[in-house]
This record gives C-alpha cells, structure tokens and sequence, in this order.
C-alpha cells in the first residue's frame, strides 16, 4: 500500500477525530482490507493493537502475540477476516477475553447464521456485537471510504460511529444482528448478477457486429444502465477505467464474487427463498473459478469468457 494513499484520509480524519474521544482498539485480520482501515484509525488518534496469523501490521498498529491479548481493555474490537467459520473460532477465543461493554465489530463478509451466532455469544457475555460488512473494496478501504451496511443495537451503533465515519464515508443501521450481511449478501446477489448479463450482452453485440463503444454509449445512457455497465465496464477500452484496462487484474476478485454468491445461496435455502438469477450466476461462477481460468482474474473477465464461446 503507498504511503501518499492515506494523506487525504488523516488530513480529512484529525478534523472529525477532534469531536471524539481517543479509543482503545484491537483489529484481528490484517489482510487486504484490514490492514488499511487499521492504519486509518491510527492516522485519525486512536490506539490500534493488531493480530493476524501472518500478514504483518501496518505502521502504527501495535502487534499484539495472540488475538486474546489484543482484545485485553479494548473499547472496540474489529475482525476483518475470510469467512464465517473463522469468525465463529476467533469470537470463541476472544469473547471471554473482552471488556465489559465493549463492542465486537465484524466487518467481514461472512453468512447471516454465522453473524448472529457470533451477536448472541457476545451478548451472552455482555458486549455489544455490530455486524457491519463493506462494500468499496481495498480502493475504498484505503480512502476511508468504505459502505457499512449494519446490524445491530442502537447503543453499538452510536459507540462504533465514529469509527464509520473514519474508515467509510456512509453506515446505513439496516436492523438487527445479522441485518448487515443480509444487505451485503443481496446487493452482491444483484452485482453478479447484473456482471453475468453485462458479459453476455457485450459477447451477443460483438457477434451482431455492434461497436462496443456504440453498445456503451446507447446502454449506458439507456434502461439497461447498471453500476456494472456505466462504472465498472468489462469492455477494455470502453467506459471509464476498470479491470478491464488492465488485464482484468482484480479489483473484485471472481473467487470473492463466488464466495458471496454462495452466501446469497446459502442463506435463499435457509429461508426458502427462489433466487434462480442469483443460482444461474452462481454456477457461471462455480464452472469460471473451479473448471476454467478464472481464478485470480477480476469478475469481469467473465467477457472474454463469453467472448470464446458459442450457445452449446
Ligand atoms: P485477506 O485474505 O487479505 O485477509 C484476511 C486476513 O485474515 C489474512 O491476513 C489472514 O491471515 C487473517 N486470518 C485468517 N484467520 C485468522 C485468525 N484465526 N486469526 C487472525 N487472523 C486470521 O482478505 P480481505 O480481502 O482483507 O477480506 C477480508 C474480508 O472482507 C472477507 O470477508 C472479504 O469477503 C471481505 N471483503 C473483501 C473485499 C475485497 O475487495 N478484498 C471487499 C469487501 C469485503
């Protein structure tokens, strides 16, 4: 991560810090996006304790010799890791270990059982848990300029805030526990989704003979407008930058876009919901990272992929 990349989030960060208190924070999971929301709660005052089974801490943040430890007097404690069984694992392990009124954190994107599990367990003990996954990616992260999508009570909301307001730019309080990753899981349901017709539309035009620029420029501006089409473009070299321009290098990982549809999927059975778009775009997924190329590559490069083949 460059260092110029963090100037405007302390510059823009120690101005709002001034209206808050300092806090005592442990941040457990310091990968591609933990790494950088820590450093930007360093950058606005506060006292950041880390822990990650491998990835180094960042500048500032003090590594702690186990999650326990890190946890020890923290007002907050954020987890930013890969799924939700290691979530349930670390919250076992670090529960126990937490203040009396403090707040447990996840901004992973992990599944609505496992969000809610982790919410009772520390409500049991009584801390406060908010479940409040991100969209905007390690680009967002970085910027402070992340979405939370959050659930939970009204009192862990009000203490964490100001925490929001340093690494993100909007926190939108969706209910309940579990609340936050139901909102992240649909919105995703809909990313891939729209990603998938956005391809397949692209690879149907190329075979008409349509310029793509043509195709962009009629779509983006009519009803088949979409975040993926108009910000987010797979066609290199059409619409504004994206993966596309640069060898559909992620950005937004296929694997990641097939790690949330299966949580989409997940939680459809759960509920007996019919979510057939969100099941087609995940088994496009499935076959794209399991069977083909497309482990490693931005979910965009689901283009090419419809671009070598034909309708059998
Ligand atoms: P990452 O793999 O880079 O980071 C996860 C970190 O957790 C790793 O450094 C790993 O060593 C650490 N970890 C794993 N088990 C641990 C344990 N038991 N104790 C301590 N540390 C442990 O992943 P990431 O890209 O930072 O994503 C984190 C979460 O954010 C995921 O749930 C992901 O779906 C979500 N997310 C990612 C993006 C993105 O663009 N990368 C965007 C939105 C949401």
């Amino acid at each position: 991560m460059r260092r110029g990349q963090y100037v405007k989030a302390v510059t823009r960060h120690s101005a709002k810090f001034r209206k808050g208190r300092r806090m005592k924070i442990a941040f457990i999971g310091l990968g591609n996006m933990g790494a950088p929301m820590a450093s930007n709660l360093v950058a606005a005052g506060h006292e950041v304790n880390g822990f990650d089974l491998s990835a180094p801490c960042p500048d500032g943040v003090t590594k702690a010799s186990s999650a326990t430890s890190a946890v020890e007097n923290a007002d907050v404690v954020i987890t930013m890791l890969p799924n939700g069984a290691i979530l349930q694992s670390v919250a076992a392990e670090i529960i126990p270990a937490m203040s009396p009124d403090a707040v447990f954190l996840d901004c992973s994107t992990v599944d609505v059982e496992s969000a809610r599990a982790v919410a009772d367990q520390a409500t049991a003990a009584n801390l406060m848990a908010v479940d409040a996954p991100v969209s905007g990616g390690i680009g967002g992260a970085a910027a402070g300029t992340l979405t939370f999508m959050a659930g939970g009570s009204d009192a862990g909301l009000a203490k964490v805030e100001p925490l929001f307001d340093i690494m993100g730019q909007k926190a939108v309080h969706c209910g309940a526990s579990g609340a936050g990753q139901a909102a992240k899981i649909c919105n995703n349901m809909i990313l891939g989704i729209t990603m998938a017709g956005t391809c397949e539309a692209f690879a149907l035009a190329d075979k008409l003979g349509l310029d793509r620029q043509k195709m962009f420029d009629v779509v983006s501006t009519s009803s088949g407008y979409s975040w993926t089409m108009n910000a987010y473009c797979p066609a290199p070299g059409v619409g504004p930058q994206s993966p596309a321009d640069n060898d559909y290098k992620p950005g937004f990982a296929s694997e990641l876009m097939l790690k949330d549809l299966r949580l989409s999927q997940q939680a459809a059975e759960a509920v007996d919901a019919d979510t057939p778009m969100g099941e087609r775009a995940t088994a496009l997924y499935t076959d794209f990272v399991e069977s083909e190329d497309g482990q490693g590559t931005d979910f965009s490069a689901m283009l090419p992929r419809f671009e070598k083949r034909g309708r059998s």
